[in-house]
């Protein structure tokens, strides 16, 4: 037998029917909102991410899945999705093009040579927002309440956005000295990571899992007191618009991101469920300069799509149907020609429909009918067919009646009263019965 890699996931049954409806309701959200779906290769150069992420991040240095392609290429699994969209809206050139801001989605697989554990494995999803093109504290504050309400509708009522900002470069530039201050006398005392980051990126001493803790890191310098007035001054819009916004959030100091890129905003979403975040942000106002674009200010975020549904299963909250319309039973090759057809038929009306493949006796078809909580059942027997009939079984209160084939769709269009939508409205067998209808 040949198992999957460490650290993946199969996604089967309930998980993968959550999985569909939250990439719907994450569609739906952001058409109300006017981003469109952009899809970048999964793998990319491995010179993309060295530069855009940063050559001193974990994710860089431990964790990228890189190999050499069959022409001696540098190529790598995108770890995030970011440095991917930046680098195709500069190489499609959207800021000639597009009307700026750029507002863009994606979804898709991501790739982490990490220790594999609950909400943590080597390929995970993300579904990500990217803002292209304002510096505009009003898009920080619409992109955040974006994934919050994403959140809210998914029915994770209790997230609340940890935001911080990390101010301009000169802001950043003296939080780094004053950081190295005070963390010199307590240097051989931090954990190997954090020796490294002191040199390399001190702000992530801050939110050191190992570190943190400690007595001494409670005193340690905080960043908003080292931030610009203009710094402040967009944090201070960002948290304003926010309440504009109805978004819940909390100042959290301890908020630094693992990426390089980041400045001004950063934010992540937390629920009370869970100590890991389910996503995170920010705005990344050099990134296109530094990958050789023109400079754009942008701020985006990535949730963790294998958390989100994780979450909403482990609460019991979905949204999607446990049932289905209607069951088709037969048991001669006559009777299963109709099922074929009138299957057919009422799933193109937009019912869901099941009936049965492998033979089984009419026993057998009930209990399969039960097992996916069939609403109706449809029962095809050969006497009734030939008189142009159908028996129809209400599966709850096991009423039946007999009706005409021709006014199965309007039986069920009557009897079914939940949002199912026609595949196609203009589907000839739908219309067929309603032109029928009004020749009458
Ligand atoms: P990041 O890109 O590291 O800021 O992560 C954003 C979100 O992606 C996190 O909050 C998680 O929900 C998710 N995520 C990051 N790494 C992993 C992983 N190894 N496994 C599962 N989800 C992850």
């Amino acid at each position: 037998m040949i198992n999957k890699p460490k650290g993946t996931v199969d996604l089967t049954d309930k998980e993968a029917r959550v999985w569909k409806y939250v990439e719907e309701v994450i569609d739906s959200v952001m058409e109300k909102y006017n981003y469109n779906y952009i899809r970048t290769p999964i793998f990319e150069s491995t010179e993309l991410f060295h530069r855009g992420i940063g050559d001193s991040t974990d994710i860089v240095t431990k964790e990228t899945y890189d190999f050499k392609d069959r022409g001696e290429r540098n190529i790598t699994l995108r770890p995030e999705g970011t440095a991917g969209v930046v680098r195709s809206y500069i190489e499609n050139k959207m800021y000639g093009t597009h009307s700026l801001p750029v507002k863009v989605y994606y979804n898709g697989t991501m790739y982490r040579y990490e220790r594999p554990q609950k909400g943590r494995y080597r390929e995970l999803s993300q579904y990500g927002v990217e803002v292209l093109g304002s510096n505009d504290p009003m898009i920080d504050a619409e992109v955040i309440s974006l994934a919050y309400n994403i959140n809210k509708m998914l029915g994770l009522t209790d997230t609340v956005v940890h935001i911080n900002s990390l101010g301009d470069k000169q802001s950043r530039d003296n939080y780094r000295k004053a950081l190295k201050d005070y963390f010199r006398p307590h240097l051989d005392d931090l954990c190997n990571d954090c020796k490294e980051r002191f040199d390399k990126n001190p702000l992530r001493i801050i939110d050191c899992k190992i570190d943190n803790n400690k007595e001494y890191f409670k005193e340690a310098p905080k960043i908003l007191d080292y931030l610009s007035k203009e710094s402040k001054d967009y944090f201070t819009k960002v948290c304003e618009y926010l309440d504009l916004l109805e978004v819940k959030y909390e100042i959290d100091q301890k908020i630094v991101r693992g990426l390089d890129y980041y400045n001004h905003t950063v934010f992540e979403l937390m629920t009370t469920n869970n100590n890991l975040a389910i996503g995170g942000g920010g705005r990344y106002d050099n990134l296109v300069d530094d990958l050789g674009g023109p400079f754009t200010p942008c701020v985006g975020y990535a949730v963790g799509l294998d958390r989100l549904v994780n979450e909403i299963i482990s609460r019991d909250i979905d949204n999607i149907r446990d049932d289905i319309d209607a069951f088709l039973m037969y048991v001669n090759e006559d009777e299963k020609k109709y099922a074929i057809y009138l299957s057919n038929l009422l799933r193109m009306s937009g019912f869901v429909v099941e009936t049965e493949y492998t033979g089984r006796s009419l026993k057998s078809q009930f209990k399969r009918a039960d097992h996916f909580n069939s609403k109706y059942l449809i029962l095809l027997n050969s006497d009734d067919l030939n008189d142009g009939l159908v028996t129809i079984k209400n599966n709850k209160t096991k009423e039946e009646e007999k009706i005409m084939i021709e006014y199965l769709i309007y039986y069920f269009d009557e009897h079914i009263s939940d949002d199912n939508l026609p595949i196609d409205e203009k589907c000839s067998c739908y219309n067929h019965g309603k032109e029928d209808d009004e020749n009458e």
